[in-house]
C-alpha cells in the first residue's frame, strides 16, 4: 500500500475538510498575517487553537455532528454572501443598470440605464415612485 492509499484508508469514515474548515483555516492565515505586525503570543495561540480545531473536525468520525455544524455555518454566511455578491454585481453592472432603493422600505432594485424617467413598483411593499434611469 502506498502513502496515498494509506491516507485514503485513514480518511474513510471521517468528516474531511468542509466549508467551515476552509473558513477556519482562512482565519488562521489571517491571524498569522496579523501577527507578523502585532507580534502577540495570544494571537499565535488563538491561531493554533483554530488550526487544531479544524483538524479535529476533519478527522472526526462523528460525521453527522460535523455536517450539522457546517450547515449552521453555511446558513449563517449565506445572507452575507448574497449581500457581497450583490455589491460586486452593482460595481460590475454600474454602466448597464441604475441601482436605487425603495423610498418606503429600502429594498435595493435595479433598472436598465438610459430609459429616461421610469415608474417603479416596489416588489416588496408595492410602493410606486418615479426615478431617472
Ligand atoms: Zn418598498
Amino acid at each position: 500500500m502506498n502513502f496515498k492509499d494509506k491516507i485514503r484508508n485513514f480518511m474513510i469514515g471521517r468528516n474531511g475538510h468542509d466549508e467551515l474548515n476552509f473558513f477556519i483555516i482562512g482565519l488562521v492565515g489571517v491571524l498569522l498575517i496579523v501577527n507578523i505586525f502585532a507580534k502577540k503570543s495570544f494571537i499565535l495561540t488563538l491561531a493554533l487553537v483554530f488550526l487544531i480545531y479544524s483538524y479535529y473536525r476533519a478527522l472526526s468520525k462523528d460525521i453527522s455532528a460535523r455536517q450539522d455544524e457546517n450547515k449552521k455555518f453555511l446558513d449563517t454566511v449565506e445572507p452575507l454572501r448574497k449581500k457581497f455578491n450583490f455589491s460586486k454585481n452593482k460595481v460590475k453592472n454600474r454602466k448597464v443598470y441604475k441601482y436605487f432603493k425603495c423610498p418606503k422600505c429600502g429594498l435595493q432594485m435595479k433598472a436598465p440605464r438610459g430609459k429616461g424617467k421610469i415608474l417603479v413598483t416596489c416588489k416588496k411593499c408595492g410602493e410606486k415612485f418615479t426615478t431617472e434611469s
